[in-house]
């Protein structure tokens, strides 16, 4: 890939490291070369820290962000207090996507659940220079608005007809793929938002999936001890959304670099 043909040694140095970061996620990654040399002034780099949100419901949506590695996720807070995911997005994915279709405002709370970091452009230069101009990136997010669309499909057929273990199960593994360092950090009251039930039900779900062998379970920290086990433990929807987002970065960088 080939950033800037003459350039100060300062500069170099700055564009490899930006390569670094934008070849971690795979929205960026699957842009061609000319769009994210184009783009890099307006990439920035933000760490991402446990419980920060990103975005808030009803508030304007100011950024894009682009994770280069830990998990964010989407919740739905309804009003009788009661807390449902809707998401999870880590280094294989967009966070503020309706910014991409001239959305203003969000719906719903992107929560950051494991740290890490992430390139943020503005909705301001999103709208001026990729949006405006129907840019490489623009068609990129339009693209993984389908999937998007298609993740959020599934999500609501689980939450309907999964059983707790299974769904459990699922966001596990989800949250896992995104895990620094192979531990799930996560309390079970936070699962119990996640899956819109009490927190009893995932410390009684949890116990059951330990006695199989599948994980080991503490307060705030759970290690997969074999994950085929706990796979086929998992509800459908883990492999099918894992599928539907690996055919939709593959549709995008071929849409997009042949
Ligand atoms: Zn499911």
């Amino acid at each position: 890939m080939v950033w800037r043909k003459t350039v100060t040694a300062r500069s170099v140095a700055y564009d490899e490291r930006m390569h670094t970061d934008v070849a971690r996620n795979a929205v960026l990654a699957a842009l061609p070369d000319g769009e994210l040399e184009r783009l890099e002034p307006y990439l920035k780099k933000i760490p991402l820290a446990p419980g920060q949100r990103l975005l808030n419901s009803g508030e304007p949506l100011a950024q894009l962000y682009f994770p280069l590695e830990g998990a964010v996720s989407r919740l739905v807070h309804l009003i009788t207090g009661e807390t449902v995911e809707a998401g999870i997005v880590g280094s294989d994915g967009v966070v503020g996507l309706p910014v991409a279709l001239g959305g203003t405002h969000s719906y719903g709370v992107a929560e950051v659940q494991s740290p890490g970091s992430a390139l943020c452009l503005s909705a301001a230069d999103y709208a001026e220079h990729v949006r405006a101009a129907q840019s490489p990136l623009f068609e990129a997010l339009v693209l993984y608005t389908n999937f998007y669309i298609a993740m959020l499909t599934q999500l609501t057929a689980c939450h309907c007809v999964h059983r707790i273990e299974r769904r459990l199960s699922r966001l596990i593994l989800t949250l896992d793929d995104r895990a620094p360092n192979g531990a799930v950090r996560v309390t079970h009251d936070t699962l119990a938002e996640f899956l819109g039930v009490h927190r009893p039900s995932v410390t009684y779900a949890l116990q059951a999936l330990a006695e199989t062998g599948a994980l080991s379970s503490e307060r705030r920290r759970i290690v997969i001890l074999d994950r085929p086990a706990l796979e086929e433990h998992a509800c459908e929807c883990y492999t099918a959304i894992r599928e539907a987002t690996l055919a939709a970065i593959n549709q995008i960088r071929k849409h997009l670099r042949g």
